[in-house]
Formats: structure tokens, sequence, C-alpha cells
């Protein structure tokens, strides 16, 4: 098998790695030049690119040269920072980062760590909403009396993510939809229900001010979420979480925060996505075979091929077949979500790297494979 073949193989097989590598671990030292020389023919191959500037799957996780000079530092530090003493710095700059970041997102002066409130770092935008939900479990207990365990529920959007499936919780994951927060703060507030707002995505989004409005309604929240792995240019995982009360969360576990950019570089970083966005979306709406499915709010394009009248399944076959075969030519990689019951692909831009060329790029691949398989139909 040459690079190409097993870079190939590696996509379709699971378990390819196992066939290259010995059984037990080694029992004499090796040389780092065939360490690296295993890394370069045998792991890369099997690497999914998440900084390719043709990776547009799922949401983006993008990383920075910052970023890795961050977790460098961090990797040789070695840093423990359950507690304060376990690392004084780390345990300061966390909390002077989080404020730098609550101030450049307006977030009310509650969530800032001068208050109460404050901003730690969770490993994942999962975490920080169980450790949310946790929080707002023991408070409401301490009020009613742990026998009504059994009774306490949670709301969330029918499009929240799967993390949550599985708190009072709004943000949707499938299509970047926004829930309105003044609204749900009314019905939260007078139910005396904890009310958390999940933006792992489009909280990066909220630091430029013409999008900020998105999250107008947080002042209401009782806590707030954004990924920095995902569109602010910090290597996974680091996800950010910000309480008005900090009391219940003192125990959570942090990591180091490496936010290392200004806030201008990175609002042009993010606009600059949005705008690829809406060139894409553009492109969508010029073919009339394909069609735009749901508003597009940030820097993801929901769209979908339109089937032919007489089509059996509503073009889901046809879509999730489309999705097949652009990703097979292994040149982009984009993946699909289900709205309503509609198969729907789903373009994300956000790797660091992407310019417009290879949004043109994907979506030329988008049409020829379109055109193919509306002709074999
Ligand atoms: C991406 C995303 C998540 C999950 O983030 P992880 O850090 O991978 O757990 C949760 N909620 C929303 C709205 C997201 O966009």
């Amino acid at each position: 098998m040459d690079a190409e073949q097993l870079r190939e193989q590696a996509h379709k097989m699971p378990g390819y790695l196992g066939k290259l590598l010995p059984d037990s671990a080694p029992t004499y030292p090796t040389l780092l030049e065939h360490v690296l020389d295993d890394v370069q023919h045998k792991i890369l191959p099997g690497v999914t690119h998440w900084q390719s500037p043709n990776y547009f799957a799922y949401f983006p996780s993008n990383s920075s040269i910052a970023g890795f000079l961050g977790e460098m530092l961090s990797a040789g530090i070695n840093i423990v920072g359950f507690s304060w003493i376990t690392s004084p710095a780390a345990t300061e700059l966390e909390s002077i980062v989080l404020d730098w970041l609550a101030k450049a997102l307006f977030l009310p002066q509650d969530f800032l760590s001068s208050g109460r409130g404050g901003g730690v770092i969770q490993g994942t935008a999962s975490e920080a909403v169980l450790v949310v939900l946790l929080a707002a479990r023991d408070k409401i207990l301490k009020t009613v009396g742990r026998s009504a365990l059994p009774k306490l529920v949670t709301y969330a959007s029918d499009q929240v993510h799967s993390s949550l499936q599985k708190a009072c919780q709004v943000g949707t994951t499938s299509s970047t939809a926004v829930d309105p927060l003044p609204a749900l703060a009314k019905v939260t507030k007078t139910n005396n229900i904890w009310f958390h707002v999940d933006a792992a995505y489009a909280g990066s989004a909220c630091i430029c001010p013409e999008y900020r409005h998105f999250i107008d309604g947080v002042e209401e929240a009782d806590s707030f979420n954004m990924n920095a792995h995902k569109w602010f240019l910090t290597n996974f995982d680091c996800s950010l979480l910000w309480v008005k009360d900090r009391s219940p969360l003192i125990q959570s576990l942090s990591t180091n925060p490496e936010f290392l950019k200004n806030k201008v570089g990175l609002r042009a970083h993010i606009r600059n996505h949005i705008a690829m966005a809406a060139k894409f979306e553009e492109l969508v709406v010029q073919d009339k075979r394909f069609k735009v499915v749901a508003p597009r709010t940030f820097s993801l394009v929901c769209f979908r091929l339109l089937p032919p009248p007489n089509s059996e399944d509503n073009g889901n076959k046809l879509n999730s077949d489309l999705l097949d075969s652009v990703n097979s030519t292994g040149s982009v990689f984009i993946t699909h979500t289900v709205l309503s019951g509609e198969y729907i692909l789903r373009l994300a831009v956000g790797a660091p790297l992407t310019e417009v060329r290879h949004i043109n790029a994907a979506w030329q691949i988008l049409q020829e494979k379109a055109t193919a398989l509306l002709e074999n139909l």
C-alpha cells in the first residue's frame, strides 16, 4: 500500500491501525526518527484534518500558532490547577482572562469574578452543561428537599445538542438557530427555573458588536457557556462557562486558558468566516437545483439538493448519496443533520486556512456530484 492508498483505506476501515502496529509495547527503546516515521506513515493517513481549509464538517475546531505554543508551554509546565494552591498563576490567569472575555462579550457584570459570579474553564460544552445541571439540581434541592429529586425536570429546545439529550438550556446545534432569550428568561423567572444559555459555537461571533444582539437576554441567565476550542483559535479542549453564583461550582475542574489574540484580530477572523459562508449561501441560492433550508445566522449553511417531483423519500436518499459522493472524493469534508424529518447538508466554515477558493472548490464538487446523481436517477 502506498501512502495515498493507506489514506483512503484509513477512512474506510475501522481497525486499520492495529494491522500496522505491534501487538505489545516495544521491549527496547527506539530512535525518535523511527517514531516520527511511524507518525508520518501510519498515524497521519488516519487523521481527520480539522485544520484543513477544505474541512467544512460539524463545527470548526480551529487552532493557531499562538494556540499550539500555549499548549506547549502548558504541557512543559504541566500545570495541575484543581485549586488555587496547586497553581496560583493558573487559577488567577483563568479568572482574569475569563473576565476579559466576559467584557468583550458584554456579559452582565454579575458574570465577572469581582462579584459573586465568574468564569471557569471546562473541557467541553457537554461538561459545562453537566456542571450547570448539577449546580442547578443541588441549588433547588436545598430549598425543596432531597426527596423531590425524582420530580425535577429540564426543558430544552427540540434541536438541542446531543450532550443535553443524554438543564434548562437553549441554543441549537443542527442549524445554528438561536432561541429567543428574553422570552425564555420570563418563563424561567416566573417558574423559578435555572436558565442556562449554551452558545458553544455562536458565542465567538458575539464578540463582534453586529452579532451581539443574538445573546440579548443573557442578562437574565444563571449561566452561559461558549467554546474557545470551536471558533476561537484555541486548541481542543477549552470550553468557557460563566455563572452568576460561583459557589456551587467551586469544586469544578479547570484547565489552562490560552487566549492569545487581541479583540480586533479575533473579530476579523470571525467576520471573514461569516462572509465566506454568506458567499457559499449565495452560490447555493443561484443554483435552482438546490435550496437553502434554514436561515444562515453565522458561518453554517444548511442546504439540500431538491429531489425530482416523483421522489419516494423526499430526497433524503438523494442528499445522503450526495454527501457520500462528495466526501469520498477526499477533497472536502462536510456533514449532515436532520431537520423536521429532512436530511440536510451542512457546510460549516471555520478552519483558519479556508479561503474563498476553497469555498468555490467545495461548491464545484457539490455541483458536479449533484449533476452526476441527478443524471443517474
Ligand atoms: C458544539 C456544541 C456543543 C458541544 O460542544 P462540545 O464542546 O463538543 O461538548 C454543545 N452545544 C452547542 C450549541 C454546540 O454548538
